[in-house]
Parts: structure tokens; sequence; C-alpha cells
């Protein structure tokens, strides 16, 4: 859900900030889909790590980003790729005028300061890279670091979630057994209709009837997924196609643009999306 990682020392990405002590800062928009926001309530109280699960663009990281704002928890945010260490995750020496120092990476900060260390796209990550996480999900709720020999215990607050996509084709990628029975399973799924249209309409800057119509059409469109579209529209995909519309192009040449083109480069079924976009504009 987010761009690809900096280069060099990993940094915290999309990471909001606490909302300050007693001022009114906006919640982050977000429609609940059922009763996640009381069970992950729960969890955090209950110091227990979390795992989101769902297909890409139906909320997940709106939801995290939602929660840390309820609970007043800073959120640190890190999406996975194959290639992330766990120096990435944890830190590593750096060379400074001629002096090491150590840096610690972000999930070390989210241990040190009692944030929610968000893990997008986990399943992305090497094993060994995961491995790391395990004794921060039990009770001992600790990150020990091999470089420095440095135990660290989380200070309170700290949560650690989990995304991933079990929709992917990902042949022998999957996370462990021993890695998956640590933590609280959140089923996700697109939302409802009715909730979609509110989100489109809200994120997008659209009127409700369009974003009926967008939602319709979203419908349409999912069912592709009996035919081999491998990724279905996502909410996010409709939120670009309302934004693209209510800055005034066409709303066929917006859908086009915004749901067919990342979707496929099939032939067969770009031409089908289209045909479906076109009985909807
Ligand atoms: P994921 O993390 O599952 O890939 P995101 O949380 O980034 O997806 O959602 C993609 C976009 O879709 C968000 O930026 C937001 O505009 C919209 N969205 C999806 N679901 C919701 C929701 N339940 N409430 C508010 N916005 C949502």
């Amino acid at each position: 859900a987010h761009g690809a990682p900096g280069i060099g020392p990993a940094a915290p990405q999309g990471a909001i900030p606490p909302p300050p002590q007693g001022a009114i800062s906006p919640p982050p928009y977000y429609q609940p889909q059922g009763d996640e926001v009381a069970l992950f309530e729960q969890c955090h109280e209950r110091k227990l790590a979390v795992m989101l699960k769902g297909p890409t663009g139906c909320g997940k990281t709106r939801f995290v980003e939602f929660m840390a704002w309820k609970l007043g928890r800073p959120l640190v945010t890190v999406s996975c790729h194959d290639d992330l260490t766990t120096s990435d995750l944890v830190g590593r020496f750096l060379i400074e005028g001629g002096n090491t120092v150590w840096q610690d990476g972000p999930l070390t900060r989210a241990v040190r300061s009692g944030a929610i260390c968000y893990l997008d796209e986990v399943v992305e990550a090497r094993q060994d890279t995961v491995v790391v996480l395990h004794p921060l999900t039990d009770h001992r709720r600790i990150l020990p670091i091999d470089k420095t020999g440095e135990t660290i215990e989380a200070a309170p607050g700290f949560q650690l979630v989990i995304s991933y996509n079990p929709g992917y084709q990902r042949m022998l990628k999957d996370l462990k057994p021993s890695t998956r029975q640590r933590f609280v399973g959140f089923d996700f799924d697109f939302p409802r209709p009715e909730r979609e249209m509110a989100i489109v309409a809200h994120e997008g800057g659209v009127a409700q009837a369009l974003a009926h119509e967008l939602v319709t059409l979203a419908g349409r469109l999912r069912q592709l997924h009996d035919r081999g579209l491998a990724e279905v529209p996502s909410t996010r995909l409709l939120v670009a196609a309302a934004r693209l519309i209510a800055s005034g192009i066409h709303p066929h040449q917006a859908c086009y643009a915004a749901i067919v083109a990342p979707l496929s480069d099939d032939g067969a079924l770009t031409g089908a999306m289209d045909d479906l976009i076109r009985a909807s504009f």
C-alpha cells in the first residue's frame, strides 16, 4: 500500500505522528467493515499481535492508521519486499565522521517508543527477516539485537501488525505456520456496496450518484475473476477513477486509465472490461 522503500537505512514510511496530547486532530477517514475496531482495541489492550489478511487496496492500511489515531499511538509503517534484511528492520552500524554509530531501524524505534509497527505485505520479506519478530509476539515482548548484544523490552503500547494478501499466486511464498500462529487474524475484503459507495464519494470527491455507478461497475468487473482476471478492481482503484472524473476527465477514459490498464495486459480481458465500462457510462 506504500511506495518502494528508500535507499540506505530504512526509514519509516507513511508514519503519522501521534496526536498531540490534548489537541484535537481529525481522525483518518475510515468506514468499518464490521466489528474490527472493537476487536483491535482488545488485541491492543491484551498485547496481542495482529495479522490483517485481504486483497490489496481494501482498506487495511487505512484501518491501521485509524486505530493508531484512536489509541493515541505513533505509527511506524514498513513496506516489505524481498530484499528487506533484518538490518533494515532492526538497525545497523553507520560510519559518521570516522566514528561508528549505531542507528536504530524502524522496528527498533517502534519497540523503544511504544508505537504500532505495521509491516505491510510481510510475506514479501525473507523468512530469516520475519523470524526476528517472533520474540516480540509472545509474553517476552523483547527484541534481541545481535549486532549490539542488546535486548530491548517493548515499551507499553508497542504492537506488531502485519498485513498480507492471501490471493497472490506466490508458489512457495507463504507465512510459516510457526509465524502465523503468533498473530490474531483479521479477515478483510472489499467493503459492502453501500460502504464502498460512501468511501468512493468521500475519498474521490464525487457525488453519491456517481459513486453508486462506480461501485456497481466494480461489482460487474469483479465477476471477471471467474474468467481469469487475477486481481480484481480494488476500492483504491475506484477512488482513483473517481478522482480523475472529479477533475474533469471523461468517465470512460478515467475508468480505463485507473481501473482497466493497471489490472491486465490481456487483450480479451481488457476488452471485456472496456465493454462493461461502456455499458455503464
Ligand atoms: P490496503 O492497505 O488494503 O492495500 P488501503 O488501506 O491503502 O488498502 O486502501 C486504499 C484506499 O482505499 C485508501 O487510501 C482509501 O482511500 C480507500 N479505502 C479503502 N477502504 C476504506 C475504508 N474502509 N475506509 C476508508 N477508506 C477506505
